[in-house]
């Protein structure tokens, strides 16, 4: 399984994934729907504000107009019906609202606008006004020319008769009442006058006592016998919904959101990106010896990937991610840092002139950024104290179309070169002299044979005679065995590394180790 298998075709870490993305979802909704009501129920309230101080100025100054004709009329109750009702026709039609004017004389209508001479009682026809105040409103059910309409009876009253006045009846209209230049939606209202109410609710008369018993806001005007309720709702039923609403689809697509960078974050390439940025891989180091002396020649580097969720990733799964992304460049760079920050430490325990073998990606050596690195890791170590060997697969060498100008140049810089996991690849033995290599790294599936494999021996006798015409030092790798081990001495195998001698250590334990071991004592080994 590839790096992003490992990394995301764990069920657990999906379940992790799908936990956050709800967490997320659900904080965004609840924080949504609280931020987006109490938006709502501000704006509300901003708005029944402004409704109301509209309402007020357009009642007052409806009414002031009105009363204010009614008086430049008052004068017209001491002439017939005659005269006058030309004049309360016009004032009629031209006072908006105004459904009739009647004048009114000794307590009985006696003109109409509407239809001219007339004599009824005023008490009968509007019962509940209070003729004895200077001005006053009442709501009617219906009057005698629009029967079942309600209307508003407005009495003024001459101010030195007590029945005698005139009497205007109007139609109203709430809405305009209601609606300011910049908002549409209107709260219900009722306005009260004397018992009864006209609201909203029902085009009829409603007995103040039958309102609505929900909280209503009250607007009192001054001076006059009536008052305005304003049912104001801070939140309606259909806010709430298309709150909810609209919050679950956005939380939707953000836990969708959510879940898919959250995933995505973990692809290869910004796992390993985010590995060297908060430092979670590190190296282990695993001793070579040279094999007649049994003395430690020098070491081989291994990285180690300590993931915070997936734990220990084996290098195998993702150099080959990092070659591909190209991110080799930047993890080798980062594990050159990591060598030079060890290097004074390693230095106090291996002799000058020990070997330190790095494996060097093919993909990296063509880069044009290859050079510079290699300069800085030599500025970085102790000075002529190590001597750097690279160790490079056969694949790489073959593929890499400058690789003999880069190990030319290598060379100058005095890092030898090995040939890496050799055996496993195309295996042209041409290429070993044709490379200048200074070292054959014979792989550990040779040395596995040893003893068991009857085809692989002879190869492998054949392989470690031809490195020593072409004047090639010989490590093998992955020894495990004292079997291993003697053949390889019978066959004067310069250096041997393997799980035999020691594992890859970390820094600490390979100094304690170096420190324990200086020499590594075979013949104690076999006994
Ligand atoms: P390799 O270069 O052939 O490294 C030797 C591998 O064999 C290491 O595995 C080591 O732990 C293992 N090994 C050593 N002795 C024994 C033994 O006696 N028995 C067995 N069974 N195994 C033994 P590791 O560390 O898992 O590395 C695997 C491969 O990953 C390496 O193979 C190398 O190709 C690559 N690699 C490791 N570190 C780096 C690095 O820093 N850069 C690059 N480019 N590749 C690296
Ligand atoms: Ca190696
Ligand atoms: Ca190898």
């Amino acid at each position: 399984m590839g790096l992003k298998g490992v990394l995301t075709h764990s069920m657990s870490h999906k379940q992790r994934i799908l936990v956050k993305s709800n967490i997320a979802a659900l904080l965004f909704f609840v924080l949504f729907t609280t931020v987006t009501l109490s938006l709502i129920t501000r704006q509300r309230v901003q708005y029944q504000r402004t409704v109301k101080e509209h309402t007020l100025k357009t009642t007052l100054s409806y009414i002031n107009h009105l009363v204010k004709t009614m008086q430049q009329m008052l004068p017209l109750t001491a002439k017939p019906c005659l005269s006058s009702q030309a004049d309360i026709t016009y004032q009629a039609a031209f006072t908006s609202g105004v459904r009739t004017f009647l004048l009114v004389k000794n307590g009985y209508a006696y003109c109409s606008s509407a239809s001219g001479d007339l004599m009824l009682p005023l008490k009968i026809l509007y019962p509940e006004i209070n003729w004895n105040q200077h001005l006053d409103f009442k709501l009617q059910q219906d009057t005698p020319t629009m029967p079942g309409k309600p209307t508003v009876a407005v009495w003024l009253r001459q101010p030195d008769r007590l029945d005698t006045g005139i009497l205007a009846t109007l139609d109203i209209d709430l809405v305009p009442l209601l609606i300011t230049p910049r908002y549409a939606q209107t709260p219900d209202i009722a306005i009260v006058m004397g018992d009864s109410a006209l609201t909203t609710f029902t085009p009829n008369l409603m007995p103040v006592n039958q309102l609505p018993h929900q909280e209503a806001d009250r607007l009192n005007i001054n001076g006059l016998p009536l008052s305005i309720m304003f049912y104001n709702e801070k939140l309606t039923p259909e806010d709430i919904r298309l709150t909810l609403l609209g919050s679950l689809v956005l939380s939707l697509m953000i836990g969708v959101l959510c879940y898919y960078t959250l995933l995505l974050r973990q692809s290869p390439e910004q796992a390993l990106l985010r590995g060297i940025k908060r430092n979670e891989f590190f190296i282990e180091y695993q001793p070579v010896f040279h094999t007649r002396s049994g003395t430690i020649a020098g070491l081989e580097v291994l990285i180690r990937w300590q993931h915070p969720i997936r734990g220990h990733i084996p290098p195998d799964v993702f150099i080959l991610d990092a070659e591909r992304s190209g991110l080799i460049v930047p993890l080798t760079r980062h594990l050159f840092r990591l060598i030079a920050k060890d290097a004074p430490q390693l230095a106090t325990v291996l002799p000058q002139g020990a070997k330190i073998g790095l494996n060097i990606s093919p993909a990296h050596l063509s880069t044009p950024s290859f050079n510079q690195d290699v300069y800085e890791l030599l500025a970085q170590l102790p000075c002529n104290y190590f001597r750097l060997m690279f160790e490079i697969t056969e694949r790489g060498m073959v593929e890499e179309k400058n690789a003999l100008a880069e190990f030319d140049w290598l060379h100058k810089q005095g890092i030898e070169i090995a040939i890496d996991d050799f055996g496993t690849g195309h295996s042209v033995l041409i290429y070993l002299k044709r490379f200048n290599m200074d070292y054959l790294k014979i792989d550990r599936g040779f040395v596995n044979s040893i003893g068991q494999d009857t085809v692989s021996a002879p190869v492998l006798d054949a392989v470690i005679s031809l490195a020593k015409k072409l004047k090639i030092l010989t490590v093998a790798e992955g020894v495990e065995t004292a079997v291993q081990m003697r053949f390889l001495q019978e066959r004067d195998v310069n250096f041997v590394q393997g799980y035999y001698f020691s594992k890859p250590l970390s820094i600490d334990d390979f100094i304690a180790y170096c420190n324990a071991n200086q020499v590594f004592d075979y013949q104690a080994q076999q006994t």
